[in-house]
């Protein structure tokens, strides 16, 4: 017997005559495992929704109990309207034929060949899981932390919890000047009373309170004009309770090539942020508690100190113009060394590889065609398997940007269905996945008990003022959980 299946989420009408017992059918639904539940695995699993003429099943899986990736990971806390993104996933999660395994690691709790036996289709959504190193002397001293660490700390990450940073210290820098690097200064840099309005992890409020930071110094490698912080963070630095922040007016202007570059653009942002840094040349240190320098043009080459972090040794830069037009810094004679007793580097975040699944050493990402994953050595499609979001083009755009990017990934994924390229799996119930963790005994959370989580959340921090009290350990979520289930039961 014959059937015909249409897929009209394309320009031009895709029509292909398979057998019934083919899948994206009610009788044989398409299978499709989504690893990873931040933006892009979310963004991937709404586009799937979208094709009305398949009968398609989302399984998402998550190593952590918590849904949302660096949205609740990485986001800052006092950043919550961009949080509330999550309603938007939220819906996509509610839809009948999505299901959330969280707390099941792909590559631990379940085999990459597992996945390949349970599933026509695998999208991988991993993210970016570590940082990319500075390869300075002294980049591993105690008191030199990545800012994914600190991130992942102060956002109550159950992996980073126990992390400590030693806050007794009178100056700290922060290397980079991309958003984070902001983040990071801001969370620094905040008053009690700021931070204690936010969801930022009960310990790290307190070790905040605590702070003995006075100076924080912002490194940039290139100029004003040539940051990657955005208008409404740089501005955010000159908003702050106890705070004040400084720029020399030496470092704010620009150096001719750079003059040169903002005169001939329109790209207002970088206008923009240009007049911000010069306002702040007429700020005064030490008016506030806290002073954050803004330094331009310098780049770290040693972290100095014996046993511990003492201090940074700093290089000038000077601009040149390559051949493809850009800016590039380039290390003059010129050093200088700042007194820091902690360090933050901020340079970027890397992906980490998965079991089974290739992975670009080099890159930090999971090599693919459009986001069809690629054997390294032939280049060939690994059938069945695909990739989106920061895994996919590495640790670049907001959340908004992974959207159009895992759209792009799905409609490949949909094309290789239509010509009939999936995978194979011996066990395409849903139930022989279920049983699978619970012969294993694996303690999945499912999309309600995230929910109920995210309720004891919010009534934790309502009792005592805050918006959100997180729990922050694994075995925590998992014994409230059980204890309110328990408490809901008849008696
Ligand atoms: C510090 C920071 C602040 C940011 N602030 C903003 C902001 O204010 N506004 C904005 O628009 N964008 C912001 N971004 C960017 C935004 O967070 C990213 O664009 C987005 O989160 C990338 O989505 P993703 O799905 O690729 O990865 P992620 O959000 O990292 O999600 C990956 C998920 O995969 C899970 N996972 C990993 N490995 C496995 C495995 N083996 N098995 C199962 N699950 C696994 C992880 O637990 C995680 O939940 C920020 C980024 C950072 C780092």
């Amino acid at each position: 017997m014959k059937g015909l299946l249409v897929y009209p989420q394309f320009g031009e009408r895709i029509t292909k005559t398979r057998m019934t017992t083919q899948v994206g059918t009610p009788t044989h639904p398409l299978r499709v495992a989504i690893i990873g539940s931040g933006p892009s695995g979310f963004y991937a699993a709404e586009h799937l929704q979208k094709q009305q003429a398949l009968t398609i099943e989302i399984d998402m899986f998550d190593r952590l109990p918590t849904p949302y990736g660096l949205v609740r990971g990485g986001v800052a806390p006092d950043h919550a309207k961009i949080k509330s993104v999550t309603k938007v996933y939220d819906k996509i999660a509610a839809h009948p034929n999505f299901r959330f395994y969280g707390n099941v690691e792909i590559g631990k709790d379940i085999a990459h060949a597992e996945l390949v036996d349970h599933y026509h289709m695998i999208i991988y959504a991993v993210g970016a899981q570590t940082d990319k190193r500075l390869d300075i002397p002294g980049e591993d001293l105690a008191g030199s932390h990545a800012a994914t660490e600190f991130v992942a700390w102060y956002n109550g990450h159950p992996d980073y919890r126990n992390f400590q940073f030693d806050l007794t210290q009178e100056a700290a820098a922060v290397v980079g000047v991309g958003n984070v690097a902001m983040d990071v200064c801001r969370i620094l840099a905040r008053s009690h009373n700021e931070l204690y309005q936010t969801d930022i992890a009960d310990y790290a409020l307190e070790a905040l309170k605590n702070s003995n930071i006075k100076t924080i110094y912002v490194l940039g490698r290139r100029g004003p004009a040539q940051a990657a912080y955005t208008n409404t963070e740089i501005k955010e630095l000159g908003e702050m309770e106890e705070a004040t922040i400084v720029v020399s007016p030496a470092e704010a202007e620009l150096d001719p090539l750079s003059q040169q570059a903002l005169d001939a653009s329109n790209d207002r942002a970088m206008q923009r942020n240009v007049e911000i840094v010069k306002n702040y040349t007429q700020h005064q240190a030490g008016t506030k508690k806290r002073t954050i320098v803004m330094r331009f043009l310098v780049s770290p080459v040693e972290i100095i100190g014996t046993d511990k972090v003492e201090a940074i040794k700093i290089v000038k830069n000077k601009l040149v113009q390559k051949g493809d037009g850009s800016l590039r810094p380039v290390a003059t004679e010129e050093t200088e060394i700042l007194p820091v007793g902690l360090v933050f580097r901020s340079v970027g975040y890397r992906g980490v590889p998965v079991e089974g699944v290739p992975f670009r050493d080099d890159w930090g990402t999971i090599p693919n065609e459009e986001g069809r994953i690629i054997h390294l050595d032939t280049q060939a499609q690994v059938i069945g398997e695909y990739v989106v979001g920061w895994i996919k083009r590495g640790p670049s755009g907001i959340i908004g940007t992974n959207k159009p990017d895992s759209q792009a990934t799905v409609n490949e994924l949909l094309e290789d269905l239509a010509a009939g390229k999936t995978l194979n799996p011996k066990h395409a119930a849903r139930t022989e996945l279920e049983n699978l963790l619970e012969t294993r005994q694996t303690p999945y959370v499912t999309y309600a008990d995230w929910q109920l989580l995210d309720q004891l959340e919010q009534e934790r921090g309502a009792a005592i003022g805050r918006p959100r009290l997180k729990f922050t350990s694994i075995p925590a979520m998992l014994e409230a959980l059980a204890e309110r289930k328990k408490s809901a039961e008849p008696q």
